[in-house]
């Protein structure tokens, strides 16, 4: 197989995909690797994003789309339930798994070389630091491959931005141990993304149940780093919350992940190499959403380096122009509501319940996030600026 490319992409989910086929699009050659055995499975992931999110790059196709909800449902811990049910509260799960074997296939015919079971276990060196290409587990041979330029867009566990020499540690409280079933015969009441706030069953998080096709839906909780224990895992805690809510359903799939709710690291390059998705920490730090980022960073990866590859003098500049658009657009967001997640979070089931029984007392119509969260800073007025500052992007 031919060893010299462009590009080489190690990590196939939304962040090397988009990546992958960006540059592919563009004429240039690109190897993307990855270690499973089949693009888009196993799916740790609820597939909750939005349908604009992915039809700003490419029309959504009809197999992609897992359910389209009409609203959003927030249930505190004493069981209440607040609605949201306008429609910008309207979302969209995907089928993860189809939408990434497709994404792969359409970098494919594009020219893109997609390569699994292919564990990338290194870089290769240049004398001056820069990557030079990527050592490659293929079932116990060992294969070399180089390029001009190396994106590591391998999710969470990154160990290939380490290998740049950069620091992607998390700390226990900015990382979320999660587990997720996907179930049948869920008799979801409504159409609609619930999410339960309680530290009986999320300390520190939450749990959600997101429907799908067919009356299934992923159901699952994240709880904070810092309260994941020995004594109790996150599976018992996902146990006892499916007893409560949902004693009824049938389990056909289960996964565990983790999802990093810190702030976007600002070091996103280094001589030839970038990073994108969750390799960056791109996920949002208050609800663990981390698809669209994961596909924008990768569509911002992509264009970097195709303009680097056509001017190899330039790319220190091209790719501090990379770091800088991923902060303006995602990381500077992150900020804020990183501050918002670290003070919510700490708050017990009473604050929740009371908080709660003020929102209930605004109309269903009149109902946003940003009327919740102001109800939120009536608690904690120290939220204020960082309340301001997410809803407003400032
Ligand atoms: C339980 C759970 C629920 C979630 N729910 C949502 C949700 O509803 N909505 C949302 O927006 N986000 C959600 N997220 C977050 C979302 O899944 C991630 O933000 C997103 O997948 C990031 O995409 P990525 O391409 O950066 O990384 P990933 O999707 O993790 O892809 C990384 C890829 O790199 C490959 N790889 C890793 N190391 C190597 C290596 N050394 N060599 C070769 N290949 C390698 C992996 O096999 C993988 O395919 C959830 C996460 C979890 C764990």
């Amino acid at each position: 197989m031919k060893t010299n490319w462009d590009v080489i992409v190690v990590g196939g989910g939304p962040a090397g995909l988009f990546a992958a086929w960006e540059i592919a699009k563009a004429g240039k050659s690109v190897l993307l690797c990855d270690r499973k055995r089949e693009m888009g499975v196993p799916v740790r992931c609820a597939e909750a994003c939005g349908e604009e999110d992915i039809n700003k790059y490419l029309p959504v196709e009809e197999r992609w789309v897992g359910a389209k909800t009409h609203s959003f449902i927030l249930v505190l811990p004493n069981g209440k339930e607040i609605k949201l049910s306008n429609e910008k509260y309207s979302g969209f799960i995907l089928n993860r798994d189809l939408f990434e074997y497709d994404m792969a296939a359409k970098a494919g015919e594009l020219g893109a070389k997609i390569m699994m079971k292919a564990n990338v276990i290194d870089l290769i060196h240049n004398d001056d630091g820069s990557a030079k290409g990527v050592k490659v587990d293929e079932n116990g041979t060992i294969n070399e491959y180089y390029a001009s330029v190396v994106i590591a867009a391998d999710g969470v566990e990154s160990r290939i931005a380490r290998k740049m020499g950069i620091d992607t540690t998390l700390k226990a409280k900015d990382i979320e141990p999660c587990v997720q079933v996907t179930a049948s015969n869920v008799n979801l009441k409504e159409n609609a993304l619930y999410i339960y706030i309680g530290t009986n069953y999320a300390p520190g998080g939450y749990a959600w149940a997101f429907p799908k096709a067919n009356n299934c839906a992923n159901i699952g909780l994240g709880i904070n780093g810092k309260y994941a224990s020995t004594e109790k895992h996150s599976k018992e805690y996902l146990d006892e919350f499916l007893a409560t809510y949902y004693p009824h359903v049938s389990v056909q799939k289960y996964i565990t992940g983790g999802v990093p709710v810190s702030l976007t690291l600002k070091t996103l390059c280094k001589e030839n190499m970038l990073i994108a998705g969750d390799a960056g920490r791109m996920v949002n730090p208050l609800n663990g959403g981390g698809i669209c980022h994961a596909i924008d960073s990768g569509v911002l990866a992509g264009k970097a380096a195709i303009e680097a590859c056509e001017d190899t003098l330039k790319i220190e500049k091209i790719f501090k122009k990379y770091e800088k658009e991923i902060y303006k657009t995602i990381g500077k967001r992150h900020e804020s509501q990183y501050r918002i997640k670290n003070l919510v979070y700490q708050m017990n089931d009473e604050d929740y319940n009371n908080i709660g029984d003020e929102i209930l007392k605004i109309s269903e119509d009149k109902r946003s996030f940003f009327r919740i969260f102001s109800q939120v800073v009536k608690h904690k007025p120290e939220l204020l600026i960082d309340v301001v500052k997410a809803f407003t992007g400032i």
